[in-house]
């Protein structure tokens, strides 16, 4: 198959440049499409055939549920069973936005989206291209990362024709996302809701308006053992699998700066010097401590939305030179510091080392 690639000038989109893609999608087909948080591989969440297609698409294990997108809060009526009060208050404040909730599903949504489940995930996405989108197309849009699954996520067309050129219909290029990290996700179908992926959206933005929320073990896991244990079952499989990982072996090192960076200049010569290509991810706070043309800065601490928006982007990258192993810092806190440290240690399969402990 042949994967038109169409740009649209966000400012400027007008209805006819979504006509092709819409028709596309009512037929069944896959359209990729930028949304505020990352790229998305859309398909109609209402056909089965057409869910199956993006699992095939991206290589993507069938139990792995799909968020299914909606253009307006209306178009929620149909796709669940019942809209929590809880649920309309995070949506009033929150969407269009980088928030997904997950509801009893209606017979209408077809267990291929869900990956089997009786609940369904569902958000508006803030981006002007990804509404449009799902006006013309007249369906809800099921849609994943367009990205070959396990890698890292796409932040530009451009990762998505890496990924899935020839297999996808087409390509709707809205130039670099803003976000750069996946959406909250929040489960409303327990009491009190359970936050099952972090995201731009917090905690503390969440409980601010709705009270006291879970976090389900997942989100705080540093060790795949701790997942699985005392007969805990990941809300959704996919919560457990490896991913947005880059094809270079990648570790983690948590800890005080000053061991942290000392620990990663020591593994980084003892790998150099079996000839190993070495890639490190440090901030520009601590760059200058280490040299080597394969050492970036992801960004810095003090903004860390910076960082979430260059995390898959430079994934990739380290791809692309070739590296054979990467050592990266650590980031923490609350806020956006726990999404990105979500996203890495999934990255790096729970390869995370204490550097304070090695140091001693
Ligand atoms: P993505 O791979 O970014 O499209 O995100 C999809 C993720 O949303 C899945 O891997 C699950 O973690 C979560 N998800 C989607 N639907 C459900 C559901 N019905 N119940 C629990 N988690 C869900
Ligand atoms: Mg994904």
């Amino acid at each position: 198959m042949d994967t038109i690639v169409k740009k649209i000038d966000i400012e400027q989109c007008k209805k006819e440049d979504f006509i092709q893609a819409g028709d596309i999608l009512r037929k069944g087909g896959l359209v990729a499409f930028p949304t505020e948080t990352v790229y998305g591989l859309g398909a109609d969440a209402l056909n089965s055939d057409a869910a199956a297609k993006i699992y095939e698409a991206k290589g993507r294990p069938s139990d792995n549920p799909l968020i299914v997108h909606i253009a307006e809060k209306s178009d929620l009526k149909g796709l669940i069973r019942e809209l929590p009060k809880k649920a309309e208050i995070l949506m009033d404040a929150f969407w269009p936005g980088p928030l997904t909730m997950i509801f009893q599903k209606t017979e209408q949504v077809p267990y291929g989206t869900t990956g089997g489940l009786d609940t369904v995930a569902v958000r508006m996405p803030n981006h002007r291209i990804a509404l449009e989108l799902i006006r013309e197309s007249q369906v809800p849009l099921a849609a994943p990362s367009a990205n070959t699954s396990g890698r890292p996520s796409p932040t530009m067309a451009k990762h998505v024709y890496e990924d899935l050129n020839g297999r996808i219909d087409m390509i709707l290029d809205g130039g670099a996302v803003g976000i750069g990290i996946e959406s909250t996700i929040v489960d409303m179908t327990v009491e009190p809701p359970m936050i099952l992926r972090p995201g731009y959206i917090t905690r503390e933005m969440i409980e601010q308006k709705i009270g006291p929320v879970q976090v389900d073990k997942v989100v705080v896991a540093k060790d795949i053992s701790q997942i699985g244990k005392d007969n805990y079952v990941p809300k959704a499989p996919g919560m457990k699998y490896k991913h947005y990982a880059p094809k270079a072996d990648l570790f983690m090192y948590e800890g005080c700066m000053e061991n942290v960076i000392s620990m990663i200049q020591k593994r980084k010569e003892s790998e150099e010097a079996k000839g190993k290509k070495v890639g490190v991810i440090c901030t520009e706070e601590s760059k200058r401590n280490y040299s080597g043309p394969y050492v970036v800065s992801i960004g810095s601490r003090l903004q860390e939305d910076t960082i979430a928006a260059n995390l898959y982007a430079v994934l990739r990258d380290f791809d692309e030179m070739g590296v054979d192993v990467i050592l990266g810092e650590t980031f923490y806190g609350d806020g956006l510091g726990q999404a990105i440290m979500n996203r890495l240690i999934k990255a790096a399969g729970y390869q995370l080392i204490n550097a304070d402990e090695i140091k001693e």
